[in-house]
């Protein structure tokens, strides 16, 4: 039962606990909520994009060009993170006075208006009357 030399991989320790890995993967899923919240904040998107839908939440990691985080419920979901990113710089903005980028009045417009399924079928429709409508020209007042 000789003991080989531990090769180079950064394997798990022998208790089991992958230090390493895990600090590795604490400081992605940091450096990750950081880009997706700069992504957020530029465009006006708060801190409602941690409860925003899953679709939503995926294609704005697309967009901000961070691959969508995982979800999976043990470790603190970063859209938890971003959204208290989000709120960390909203009260670092009131502190110094900075006017932050004006609010989205919808999240997922903000983040691609094909995905609303509240504004769109609006907007759809009121292109469509504004196409169909002619300009009044009566003054029925
Ligand atoms: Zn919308």
């Amino acid at each position: 039962m000789a003991h080989a030399a531990h090769p180079p991989t950064g394997k798990p320790s022998p208790t089991g606990i992958d230090y390493a890995h895990t600090r590795q993967a604490e400081i992605r899923r940091a450096q990750k909520a950081r880009l997706l919240a700069s992504w957020c904040y530029d465009r006006g998107i708060g801190p409602g994009i941690g409860v925003a839908d899953g679709a939503v939440q995926r294609v704005a990691a697309r967009a901000a060009g961070v691959s969508p985080p995982h979800q999976n419920g043990a470790h603190s979901p970063p859209w938890t993170s971003v959204a208290h990113l989000l709120e960390q710089r909203a009260l670092w903005d009131q502190r110094h006075e900075r006017v932050p980028p004006p609010p989205a009045p919808c999240i997922t417009c903000a983040v691609d208006p094909e995905l609303c399924t509240r504004c769109r079928p609006l907007q759809l429709m009121l292109d469509d009357v504004a196409d169909r409508v002619p300009q009044p020209e009566r003054n029925s007042r």
